[in-house]
């Protein structure tokens, strides 16, 4: 059985990630959307939160499992048994971060391999913080995010907006 890990922060997660998610679920027996800790970054929503908003895009996807994990990768995709990392590839700002958390994670484990699917052209210039940024100013959000999560997301910008952030 082939399992792929789908690693990111997906705070929240967009139409961009779902049409990932639905492209690798097609090319593997079993693919796992993990949900990374990020120290570095200060979420929207919690990891939990996360969880359950890919949870609920992706219930009609019997092969996708969602977890998550504050692991190094590498070990992760071991312990779950995964040998593909499955990653987006976004129009220019995506390439050298990920060619080189690629060669990073094979010398860590040398049996997983990292597969670039390319984003569809609608969401190639598309990530989680510019959803958040037009969020704020009101913008029509149907093309960034999928349907499910629009109202919790609303709801997040503007429990923000009142507490200043
Ligand atoms: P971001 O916060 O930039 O959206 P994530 O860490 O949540 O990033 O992204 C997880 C993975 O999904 C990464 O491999 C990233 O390249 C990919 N990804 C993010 N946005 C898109 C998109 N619009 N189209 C295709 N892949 C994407």
């Amino acid at each position: 059985m082939k399992i792929a890990i789908y690693p990111g922060s997906f705070d929240p997660v967009t139409s961009g990630h779902l049409n990932i998610i639905r492209r690798a679920a097609k090319i593997f027996d079993r693919l796992v959307v993990c949900v990374m800790v990020n120290g570095g970054k200060s979420p929207m929503f919690t990891l939990e939160e996360r969880v359950e908003l890919i949870r609920r895009v992706t219930k009609d996807l019997p092969n996708v499992e969602v977890d998550s994990s504050n692991e190094l990768l590498a070990e992760y995709a071991r312990r779950k048994g995964g040998s593909v990392l499955v990653k987006g590839l976004r129009a220019g700002s995506d390439f050298e971060y990920e060619f080189q958390m690629a060669l990073i994670n094979r010398s860590i484990n040398p049996d997983l391999d990292t597969m670039f699917l390319t984003a569809e052209h609608q969401y190639m210039y598309m990530s989680s913080s510019t959803v958040k940024e037009l969020g704020k100013y009101g913008v029509d959000l149907s093309d960034f995010l999928p349907e499910e999560i629009i109202p919790d997301f609303q709801e997040r910008i503007k429990l923000n907006l009142q507490g200043g952030k």
